[in-house]
């Protein structure tokens, strides 16, 4: 589904992302892991066209994506969550997501059919789907839970998730971790998971690729 080869990305005289290659299935679960500072992000940055690789390819279902526009990359069906959620905090859940709904796929829906997918958005990730639920109020883990709906909403064939485990105590890490899984498994969405937090995503993930400074230094499972 994806195949990322050679990426490279730097920062003035700085390599903040060199040389990274690995591949990943449709269907599944890839652990990008690694300390902080060791280009997790940035790859997904790169990847959902945040930033422009330097140098190296990112292919995705045959088609080169490396440098395309996010607005472009979401409608291709790749959705991302942030690592610091960054809600419009002013509307409710469910204008939230729906906004997502309605500007991130490929054919625009009715505005019907995006309220549609919020709700089932919501529900997926377990938040309410009344008008109004606002955003104030949500904890760390209802934040990141609002990010995946968000991502979610655009129906992605591919989700990147972001640190989805920081901020949370062991039994909301524990949550999400299955939340992750289930997307999955009833979605069918295949998922790069990005954690420096490693205990409950080796029970989730099928593989790891391991990233330190910027370079690939491990991949496969995580036994
Ligand atoms: P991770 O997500 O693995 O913690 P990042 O990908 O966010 O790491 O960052 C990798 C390195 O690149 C870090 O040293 C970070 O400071 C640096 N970096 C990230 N973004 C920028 C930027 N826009 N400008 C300069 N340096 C950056
Ligand atoms: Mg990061």
């Amino acid at each position: 589904m994806l195949r990322v080869a050679g990426l490279t990305k730097s920062f003035g005289g700085f390599t903040a992302v060199g040389g990274v290659s690995f591949d990943l299935a449709e269907g599944e679960i890839l652990g990008l892991i690694g300390p902080n500072g060791s280009g997790k992000s940035t790859t997904f940055n790169l990847i959902a066209g945040a930033l422009a690789p330097s140098a190296g390819s990112i292919n995705f279902l045959g088609r080169e994506i490396g440098g395309k526009h996010a607005s472009e990359v979401a409608r291709l069906g790749i959705g991302r969550t942030y690592q610091i959620p960054r809600p419009f905090r002013k509307l409710s859940l469910l204008e939230n997501v729906a906004l997502a709904a309605y500007y991130g796929q490929e054919t625009r829906p009715s505005r019907e059919k995006a309220w549609a997918q919020a709700r089932d958005a919501l529900t997926l990730v377990n938040l309410p789907t009344e008008a109004s639920a606002r955003v104030d109020g949500l904890g760390a883990a209802g934040l990141k839970k609002l990010e995946l709906a968000r991502a979610l909403a655009t129906q992605p064939k591919l989700l990147l998730a972001d640190e989805s485990l920081g901020g949370l105590d062991e039994s909301e890490m524990n949550q999400a971790a299955d939340m992750l899984s289930m997307i999955r498994d009833k979605r069918g969405v295949t998922i790069i998971w990005v954690e420096h937090i490693m205990g409950v995503l080796m029970r989730v993930v099928d593989r790891c690729v391991v990233l330190d400074h910027g370079e690939v230094i491990a991949e496969g499972r995580p036994a």
